[in-house]
């Protein structure tokens, strides 16, 4: 679906992609890890086209895009959940859902249906719909935030380190509804995280970033056994899957501190 290759981006006179080539095939979870400064935003946002690509190509479909604008690259398909929400905070709950289908042309009746398909998956903004957006918690609004993503109807979500600053039990409900979207909408899911344990637990493709490149690519088991990964991301402990319930049984998911895996 995504094809990524010896993508340069960077800023000013600053290179922060030094050639990143990597896959997302169709109905995919990929997790990129990376650490703090890894280049790992930079490459969210040069594939949707908030970031110029100074060079590679990205190819979505058998189409290249890297020359698209972003709101066209949202028309085909890409939609992102940036890194720290980013929601409009004077808006409503109901306008920030409204401003993510911004690019599409719907009648008022589809995007009611789409609001009423989002809020099955996030009852908990059901309650919260005409609060301004100031007034969520950092799970709500992570789920507002993922929310609006889903009213661009994407066939792609970007989620860039959707567990930043949560609580482990909200990590773990947030990472249970992207399961729960990839398997009943047919989402393919690229997923950027420092967060090693939750990322390996959902993914069935990883990659690790370091310096702007990518420096290690395999299965999440292999990934999870790998001693690099290991020391880096997973504290020295070996990550394991989710259990028959989506919970992982056996980790210690305290990520309180970003970074400090
Ligand atoms: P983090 O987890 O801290 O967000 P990251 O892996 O997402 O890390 P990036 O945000 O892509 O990393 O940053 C990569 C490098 O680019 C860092 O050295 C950062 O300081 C630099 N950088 C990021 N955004 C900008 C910007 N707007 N202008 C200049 N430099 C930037």
């Amino acid at each position: 679906m995504l094809r990524v290759e010896e993508l340069r981006a960077g800023y000013g006179p600053l290179d922060v992609l030094h050639g990143v080539s990597f896959e997302t095939p169709p109905g995919a979870i990929v997790a990129v890890l990376g650490a703090n400064g890894a280049g790992k935003t930079t490459l969210l946002r040069t594939l949707t086209g908030l970031v110029r690509a100074r060079g590679g190509r990205i190819t979505l479909d058998g189409d290249r895009i890297e020359r698209l604008s972003a709101e066209q690259r949202v028309r085909r398909g890409l939609a992102l959940v940036p890194e720290g929400r980013e929601l409009f905070n004077s808006l409503s709950v109901r306008e920030n859902l409204l401003m993510g289908a911004f690019a599409r042309r719907a009648s008022r009746a589809e995007i009611a249906a789409d609001i009423a398909r989002v809020l099955d998956y996030f009852p908990r903004l059901r309650e919260r719909l005409d609060q301004s957006a100031a007034s969520l918690s950092g799970g709500e609004g992570q789920m507002l935030a993922i929310g609006r993503a889903l009213m661009a109807r994407p066939r792609l979500l970007l989620l860039d380190e959707p567990s930043l600053g949560l609580a482990p039990a909200i990590v773990e409900t947030v990472f249970d509804v992207v399961q729960q979207l990839h398997r009943e909408q047919r989402l393919t899911v690229l997923l950027v995280e420092q967060n090693a344990h939750m990322a390996l637990g959902i993914a069935t493709s990883a990659y690790v970033i370091q310096g702007g490149t990518i420096a290690l690519h395999g299965s999440p088991e292999e990934l999870a056994r790998s001693s690099s990964v290991r020391d880096l991301y997973l504290g020295g402990e070996t990550a394991s899957r989710p259990d028959a319930s989506g919970h992982d049984t056996s980790l210690d998911t305290s990520q309180d501190a970003p970074g400090g895996l």
